[in-house]
This record gives structure tokens, C-alpha cells and sequence, in this order.
């Protein structure tokens, strides 16, 4: 039986291409690394859509973002008030978009020793080396440098028509399939519906958000929180992955929630 695994991806405005990482979409980088107004909007979000139901979530974090007090404050918070429901998995230092760059892995493997790193030790007991990249930007040579960071799951493929060159230029997505398997590398990769994407933004963006909708709808079970590590970790375990951001919950005045039915949230 297939079941539902959270992700929530904590990227502030400042992290997003547009702003930072990414060789031609990044056009206006934003230095400080205060939390934007909607990150905060976002955080106070989350925590309410969190307290309405009992499922695990597991929060993919940004490195750098544990360079800011009022950031640590709150993730510590929300450990400490959800032991058994938090998880933390890493979504990067700075949320470079790694493939849409030349192959640079000992850059990359210093990156994520130090990405992870920082997170593991801040996060403890609720860290897991699980990996998702910066706007889902994933190429194959990618993989080999992650295990040797000790990454153990990998979050990455969107394979949709819009996304086909986020495996970096010349890839595909089953060549980054076929890299994970011979490195024993998990993949969880994200529902798609008609071959299009219906995570992160395009949750909110019509018509894709349509789509998504009705699909998250349908959506299995979510996992039962005392399970998620070892499904997730069990390369066998169908699982469904889903994820949204942090600053979606800023979305209709602090209101907005993932489109996830009632009935398979408090099942
Ligand atoms: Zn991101």
C-alpha cells in the first residue's frame, strides 16, 4: 500500500532563483539575511496548519538560514513542541541550482558536508540525511558526491514536461533514476499528474494548480509519524511525495493550507 510523506521546503524570498543561484535567472540578489515579512507570515502559517492535525512532516532546511537568531528560535521551538512529528532533512547551504551549472562535484561534496553539517547538529535527534535539491535542480554526477556526504534518500526528480531540463543540459531524469540505483541512493521523487508538475509552485499557479487540486485530493494515507524513517528508508516502501514551501502558508492573508482533504489528514 502506498502512503503520503510530507515535505515542506523552508526557502525565504532572498533564496529563491530569481534572487540567488542560478547562472541566468538570478537577476536581483537580496544581501540580508533577515526574514523577509511573508518568510515570518509563513512560519506563523505553518505552525497553525501544523496544530490542526497529528501526521509527520518533515521540513527540508537551508544551512544558511541557521545563520539567522529569529530562524533558530523558532525551529527550536518547533522541535521541542513536535519531537515525534519533525523531521529535518537538507535542502542545501545556500540553495544554489547546482545542475543548472557546470559539474563541479568537490564543490558540491564540500557544500553538503558543510550543509549538512550545520544541520545536523542544530537539528539532533530529528535530523535525517535525507536530501533535496535547490529548486529541484538535479543532476546525475550530483549523486555520487551526496552518498559520500552520507545522504542516504534523495527528493529531487520532478520528471514533468516543464521540468525536463532540471536534470542539467544533455541529462534526462531516468539518467539520475539509474545513477541513485547503482549508488544505492532512495528516490522519493514528487507526484506528477498528466506528465506536469502539481508540487511547490505550482500549487498556486493556474491552471496547474487545478490540476494539483484534484490530484491531492486523491492523495493515499499519510504516513503514520512512528513509521516515517523506516519507510522512507525502505528503497521497497511505495511512498507518495508531496511537498509545498513555507512561504505558500503566507498566501491568503496567513489562511492558505496544502490542498489535503480533512478526511486523509485526521484518517
Ligand atoms: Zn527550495
Amino acid at each position: 500500500m502506498t502512503v503520503t510523506w510530507l515535505t515542506v521546503d523552508c526557502d525565504d524570498i532572498r533564496h529563491i532563483p530569481k534572487h540567488q543561484g542560478h547562472p541566468t535567472r538570478s537577476k536581483t540578489p537580496i544581501a540580508s539575511n533577515d526574514l523577509s515579512a511573508k518568510f515570518r507570515a509563513g512560519l506563523s502559517g505553518f505552525q497553525t496548519w501544523l496544530a490542526s492535525h497529528d501526521k509527520p512532516v518533515t521540513l527540508f532546511v537551508i544551512a544558511d538560514l541557521l545563520e539567522n537568531r529569529e530562524f533558530c528560535d523558532w525551529l527550536n521551538d518547533m522541535m521541542m513542541h513536535n519531537q515525534s512529528r519533525i523531521t529535518i532533512g537538507c535542502h542545501g547551504l545556500n540553495h544554489k541550482s547546482w545542475s543548472a551549472w557546470p559539474e563541479d562535484s568537490s564543490l558540491f561534496r564540500e557544500s553538503i558536508t558543510q550543509a549538512t553539517s550545520t544541520i545536523a547538529k542544530f537539528a539532533k535527534t530529528l535530523y535525517r540525511p535525507w536530501f533535496r535539491a535547490p529548486a529541484g535542480y538535479m543532476a546525475p554526477w550530483m549523486v555520487k558526491p551526496l552518498v559520500q556526504c552520507g545522504i542516504t534518500v534523495d527528493s529531487s526528480i520532478n520528471d514533468s514536461l516543464l521540468t525536463r531540463t532540471k536534470s542539467g543540459r544533455g541529462n534526462s531524469w531516468q539518467q539520475v533514476r539509474e545513477v541513485c540505483d547503482q549508488e544505492n541512493l532512495i528516490q522519493r521523487e514528487w507526484l506528477t499528474k498528466w506528465n506536469m508538475p502539481i508540487n511547490g509552485p505550482a500549487l498556486s499557479m493556474f491552471p496547474l494548480s487545478i490540476l494539483a487540486k484534484r490530484a491531492w485530493k486523491k492523495l493515499p494515507e499519510v504516513i503514520q509519524a512512528e513509521q516515517l524513517t523506516q519507510i522512507i528508508e525502505d528503497k521497497h516502501a511505495p511512498v507518495t511525495t508531496v511537498y509545498w514551501h513555507i512561504l505558500d502558508h503566507a498566501r491568503q492573508r496567513g489562511s492558505w493550507r496544502p490542498p489535503i482533504p480533512n478526511s486523509i489528514l485526521n484518517h
